[in-house]
């Protein structure tokens, strides 16, 4: 690629670009074809240890100086610059993350609203006043960590850079960003508009990498006080014992298998594009993707038959066409789903509709056919592993109970959606449901900057998104002046 606004093959660290400390380079590819995208620069330990310096100075200098409305004032003037590049962002993430250009635009879209979000709310996280003993005046102050680390993945990178990196700003932590082998072009190109808008060097650095070299050497540098991981669960539980090594918190946003449950009373007029879109939305490699529909049993066939209609018409392309589904991230990752399209096969599953793969995608691209498997027991594989692929299970059940049973019944815990008519029975469950989220009626993968994000059981713990996010990026301080009543 030669139209970069920065080369790719440099890291951001201190306000400035620069090649990694022993040179080394990741090849960057087009999953849409497979074809060699960019070198990209491959971050070591010692440039982890650069990146921590150079953030620490900038705490202990200019941008630990700024008030909280001229942070805010900063993080305005970013998402506006996301703003106006918002198409470009989303060329850039079809062509690195194979996602379909509007998929890619809602992407650069949300991450300008986090960016006005965090601007906004900078100044209005405060401490409080407490009555406390005769003679004394009690009060607290919110303070930020001081040195942040966020290592995200490849499926979203725009959104969840906005979400973690931006209220760590928000709250005037310093942030060194790792972002995925696989996608890391936007994460570079956001280091690009930070310097455009005026960030001070050393607030936000980023550092491309392997996980297990520049990662791992984040994870535990005691230069950082507090870590946000977005990925795995095998990956997150390292994190958290690194975290634990170094007693500092850490956010861990990590998979799901999140239900859809649809009672004989939903408008299922309502409900069907969500159903659909929720699992097949950037190639089902959405932590939060409706891999699961329960229905109900006198509603099953037909909701089967709705969505499998759904299902035929889907477009399968390159995500420069702006298909409705483009291809997976990786060969690894087509191969991990087709091994679960063979389970399918294997375990006699039924096989309610495929989208058809065009003749013409290209040979190199990493496609997998959207697949919709009808009847599925709840505690088959296919609807307790994430598989992280465009194939969701639809299960039948009998009654809210069950529902209920079968909805909590995996080892994640993320997003519900619950869709019925019945008011009384959607509060129920709202509050039984064991995950972060519950959409009544609606169903938002990865949506809304506003609204408190995260997981329970595997899925994680901690809080991203809305004002929650800013107290998981601050410390509080209480402070009691004894003066004498
Ligand atoms: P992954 O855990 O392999 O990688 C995520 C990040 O961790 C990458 O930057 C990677 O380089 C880094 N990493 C890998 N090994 C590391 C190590 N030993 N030490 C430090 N860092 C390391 O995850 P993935 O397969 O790339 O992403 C998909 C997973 O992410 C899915 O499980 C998905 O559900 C989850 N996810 C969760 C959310 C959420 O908000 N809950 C959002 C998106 C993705």
């Amino acid at each position: 690629m030669t139209d970069l606004p920065f080369d790719p093959g440099e890291l951001f660290i201190d306000g400035g670009w620069q090649p990694p400390a022993d040179g080394r380079t990741l090849p960057l590819r087009n999953p849409s074809d497979g074809s060699a995208l960019a070198a990209v620069a491959r971050g070591s330990a010692a440039d982890i240890d650069a990146a921590v310096a150079a953030a620490q100075a900038a705490r202990a200098g200019a941008w630990g100086a700024l008030t909280a409305a001229e942070r805010g004032r900063i993080l305005a003037r970013m998402g506006t610059l996301v703003l106006a590049q918002a198409d470009a962002l989303a060329r850039l993430e079809a062509l690195d993350v194979g996602k379909p250009l509007k998929q890619g635009r809602a992407d650069a879209v949300a991450l300008a609203r986090y960016l006005e979000f965090y601007a906004g709310a900078a100044d209005k996280l405060m401490g409080q006043t407490i009555p406390f003993a005769s003679g004394y005046t009690a009060f607290t102050l919110r303070e930020p960590h001081g040195v942040t680390g966020h290592i995200v993945p490849w499926n979203y990178p725009m959104q969840i850079i906005g979400r973690s990196v931006g209220a760590a700003l928000a709250m005037g932590n310093a942030c060194v960003l790792k972002p995925a082998e696989e996608a890391c072009l936007s994460a570079l190109a956001f280091a690009r508009i930070a310097h455009d808008a005026g960030l001070p060097p050393g607030a936000l650095n980023v550092v491309p990498g392997l996980g297990e070299e520049a990662g791992a050497a984040l994870a535990a540098h005691a230069g950082v006080q507090h870590l946000s991981f977005t990925g795995s669960v095998a990956v997150g539980r390292l994190i958290q014992a690194a975290a634990a090594r170094n007693t500092i918190p850490v956010t861990l946003e990590l998979g799901g298998k999140s239900p859809q449950i649809v009672f004989a009373d939903a408008d299922l007029d309502a409900a069907l594009p969500y159903l659909v879109n929720a699992g097949i939305q950037n190639a089902g490699q959405t932590c939060s993707a409706a891999s699961r529909i329960l229905v109900e049993r006198p509603v099953f066939d037909a909701v089967v038959a709705r969505m499998a209609e759904r299902y035929r018409a889907l477009r399968v392309g390159p995500a420069l066409d702006d298909p409705d589904v483009g291809p997976v991230i990786s060969a690894r990752q087509r191969d991990i789903v087709g091994g679960y399209l063979e389970l399918v096969r294997e375990s006699g599953l039924q096989v309610a509709a495929q989208a058809p793969l065009p003749a013409t995608l290209p040979a190199g691209g990493w496609y997998v056919a959207p697949t919709l498997v009808a009847d599925v027991q709840p505690g088959h594989r296919l609807a307790q592993e994430e598989i992280f692929g465009p194939v969701q299970a639809v299960i039948p059940f009998d009654g809210e109970a069950q529902a209920l049973a079968i909805a909590n019944g995996t080892p994640f815990g993320l997003v519900a959606g619950v869709w019925t008519r019945d008011g009384s029975r959607a509060l129920r469950l709202a509050h039984r449901l064991q995950c972060g989220q519950v959409f009544i009626n609606n169903y938002g993968a990865g949506g809304g900057v506003e609204l408190p994000f995260g997981g329970v059981k595997a899925s994680g713990h901690g809080r991203e998104k809305g004002f929650e996010a800013l107290y998981g990026f601050s410390t509080l301080k209480t402070v009691a002046i004894h003066h004498g009543a």
